[in-house]
């Protein structure tokens, strides 16, 4: 790698400034790769890792439903705990007591003329390694039980623009039970919405033209979805908080504090469950009404119609809510340098299910690792700093075991921690890490040392090519950043910045709540694996038929993890270089400021058309249509503060990557210390103690997930919301936190390179 960006830097003498630019960057790259690679130690490690072996994992972890409090949920954690001390680690369970409600009993039936009762489980294939209805049926965890009768609306993907639509359409969902498709938001965002407006119940179903025989030839024939299949699934409201819903921000230990049931904010009130096509095509058919905006339809043979429908729906849904044990199985390896650093490497192990995608996937590739670096200890070798590996348990109720360990170790975890590294679900396909952006580069270095199996290419080389797509891709939101992002990655001497995280697997109690950094890895986009997600179909044969054949992928995220944890274990150096984050923020910035500015002037014309009765004028007579809300007019708001701040980070963090180039290599013991010293707890100073707005849990300023979107992330989250949700002072408050937010960031830059440059 090197030596060929030198070659490229000596063609390119007479381009002056080019040239300047790459000389720079291989220096970078010179002095991270001494500090970082060590090539013989790294084919050691790949020579431990075996597809074959990982098959056989996943084959055992997925032959009986691994979800929180069943039987085999404890034999995996107990099995990984023999299979770490097997590896030579020093390994433990540690145990949490949290709410995780199993459901009893449930009904979706359709009254009326033509009486029709839903399935609630999924059918049997030969492929399926259970005898049938061993398993959790139709079920959303955290719904609040319940028993209704009332008529049906359909809500297309029931998110806050459904609503305004079907007001506009002279529909109302209070009182009625309604029916949402998957999809465009986050699972707990539907009816937790339908809640908010007043509906008494809600049915989530997958349309085949999302998942189903719309998008390929359906299991066990091919990879989507069957008619029978659905999406089980969380709808804890974990945009407040994740965790036990009884303990927010406390661990869920003996003799602690805790919420009821009926005071947890993230628990719903109104009973939810999903169905399957087979069975939603039934009660849509059910609807009488409007027929429903062409961007609503989706691909069953039928008209959707808004309802309501004229005969009643009934669903019914009880649970046992007590508390169940969660079981996070703890490995380490000592480290001989900085015993006190402590790399962390994590996936979860419970699965709604069997679970072979998600989370066996990753989980096997961690147990790869772990057998390869529990070798490379075993020849002689020994990390600088101490790894950690955790395999976490009630990750899909709701990063259950990670947020109750991070809870429980907060000040430990604060002062020890380098970096945590996610993975979760694994695939064939491209290569991608998301998180923590002043790790980018060293995402991209790590990326640039593994051939991709298919092209031969470096899985870096893949995702530069695909990222130079993203400007000219129509679904792209933000050309502008697109752009920026595809420039860098056609060219090899530039950092590519990596993309914001939100939350969704176990990285959200250390990087949102603790202020870790935290980078999540995975392999995806060549093989579909989205119609069987959280179903019985997630299985070994799903995985080893269609997602990965050959475990060559999930083998890969071994290799690619594992080189992570053991560059960033023996770094003398820190692993930040924040250039490319500035350039992220700068970018950050300019969208909020573009945001006010826009929903300045659509109010304006909006107003207009409105006082022109223009929306009368245009609508349909024989249909239901009134005006759309009038929007809320946009004073103006001074962004000058988080203009500085994001100038100062830019400037800071160019004189701290030139610093580190320059003279990382050659510091005294002393000066590395007080450098590692500084930058080990510098992505600290992004949070803020008092947390965001409504959700105090969330302490980062620069990440966080959408309080209404969901999992996705929504970075200034503190200013971005304000804005979207027209509360102006909130916005200008968030402002000045957040721009001290970064001003201290730049400001720990500054002292750390004052020590790179001092006499
Ligand atoms: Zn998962």
């Amino acid at each position: 790698m090197l030596l060929r960006l030198l070659g490229l830097a000596m063609l390119a003498a007479e381009l002056g400034d080019l040239m300047r630019k790459i000389l720079i960057a291989a220096t970078v790259l010179l002095s991270a790769t001494t500090a970082l690679a060590d090539p013989a130690l790294e084919q050691n490690f790949d020579a431990s890792v075996s597809p074959a072996e990982m098959g056989a994992w996943m084959k055992f972890l997925t032959h009986e439903p691994s979800n929180v409090g069943s039987p085999f949920n404890k034999t995996i954690a107990e099995w990984t705990l023999a299979k770490f001390r097997g590896f030579g680690w020093d390994a433990h369970i540690e145990r949490y007591q949290v709410l995780y409600p199993t459901p009893l009993s449930e009904s979706v039936e359709l009254l009326g003329g033509k009486p029709f009762h839903a399935t609630l489980n999924e059918p049997w294939t030969k492929e399926t390694p259970q005898p049938k209805d061993k398993w959790l049926p139709a079920y959303v965890a955290y719904q609040g039980d319940g028993d209704v009768t009332a008529p049906l609306v359909y809500v297309n993907y029931g998110v806050k623009e459904d609503y305004e639509a079907l007001a506009r359409m002279g529909i109302s969902v209070k009182g009625k039970i309604v029916i949402a498709r998957y999809g465009q938001g986050w699972r707990g965002l539907k009816p937790r919405l339908a809640q908010e407006h007043g509906a008494i119940g809600c049915l989530i179903f997958s349309d085949p033209r999302d998942d189903g025989y719309s998008v390929d030839a359906v299991y066990p024939k091919g990879p989507a979805r069957p008619p029978g299949g659905f999406q089980r699934g969380s709808v804890q409201d974990i945009t407040l908080s994740s965790g036990d819903p009884l303990t927010p921000g406390f661990v869920a230990g003996p003799g602690k504090p805790r919420l009821t049931r009926e005071t947890a904010p993230n628990i719903l009130k109104i009973p939810t469950l999903p169905i399957s096509y087979a069975d939603a095509k039934v009660f849509l058919a059910s609807l009488s009404g409007q027929v429903v905006p062409p961007n609503w339809r989706g691909g069953l043979p039928i008209t959707y119609r808004a309802g309501p429908s004229a005969a009643r729906i009934h669903l019914m849904v009880k649970s046992e809510w007590s508390l169940k044990t969660v079981y996070d199985v703890i490995a380490k390896i000592e480290g001989s340098t900085y015993p006190e650093q402590w790399v962390i490497r994590g996936n979860h192990h419970d699965g709604w299910v069997f679970g072979a995608t998600d989370p066996q996937a990753g989980h096997i590739a961690l147990l790869a690792e772990a057998k390869a670096i529990g070798a490379l200890v075993k020849s002689g070798w020994r990390p600088k700093r101490t790894i950690l590996y955790a395999s976490w348990d009630g990750e899909e109720p709701g990063l259950l075991g990670s947020t109750e360990w991070a809870e429980d170790h907060a000040d430990e975890l604060k002062a020890k921690t380098v970096l945590y590294i996610n993975s979760d679900t694994n695939a064939r396909g491209f290569f991608d890490a998301v998180g923590s952006q002043d790790f980018s580069h060293f995402v991209g270095s790590v990326a640039a040392d593994v051939t991709d199996p298919e092209t031969r290419a470096s899985v870096d080389a893949r995702r530069r090519a695909k990222l130079r797509l993203a400007p000219l891709d129509a679904a792209t939101a933000d050309k502008e950043d697109a752009k920026r992002i595809a420039q860098a990655a056609a060219d090899p001497a530039a950092t590519v910045p990596i993309e914001a995280l939100g939350t969704g697997s176990d990285y959200t109690g250390f990087l949102q709540h603790l202020g870790i950094p935290a980078l999540d890895l995975t392999y995806s986009g060549e093989a579909n694996w989205a119609g069987v997600y959280h179903s019985i179909y997630d299985s070994y044969d799903h995985h080893s038929r269609f997602i990965d054949p050959g475990f060559v992928y999930d083998a890969l995220l071994a290799k690619t993890a594992g080189r992570m944890v053991l560059r960033a274990a023996d770094s003398d150096l820190p692993l930040q270089q924040p250039e490319s984050f500035a350039a992220s923020i700068a970018q950050y910035v300019k969208q909020v400021a573009k945001l006010a500015n826009d929903k300045r002037e659509t109010a304006k014309i909006q107003a207009g058309l409105l006082a022109d009765q223009v929306y009368a004028l245009t609508a349909d007579p024989t249909k239901t249509s009134a005006p759309p809300t009038a929007l809320a007019q946009v004073p103006v708001i001074d962004f000058a503060p988080l203009d500085t701040a994001a100038a100062k980070l830019s400037a800071a963090a160019k004189t701290y990557d030139e610093a580190l180039a320059k003279n990382g290599a050659a510091l005294s013991a002393e000066r590395r210390a007080k450098l590692l010293a500084l930058m080990l707890t510098i992505d600290q100073t992004l949070t803020n103690e008092a947390g965001l707005p409504g959700r105090p849990w969330y302490k980062h300023m620069i990440y966080a997930p959408g309080r209404q979107t969901g999992y996705g992330v929504k970075t200034l989250p503190g200013v971005r919301e304000a804005l979207e949700e027209e509360r102006w002072d909130e916005a200008r408050l968030y402002i000045g936190i957040t721009a001290k937010a970064l001003e201290a960031y730049a400001a720990r830059l500054d002292a750390a390179a004052a020590v790179l440059t001092g006499p």
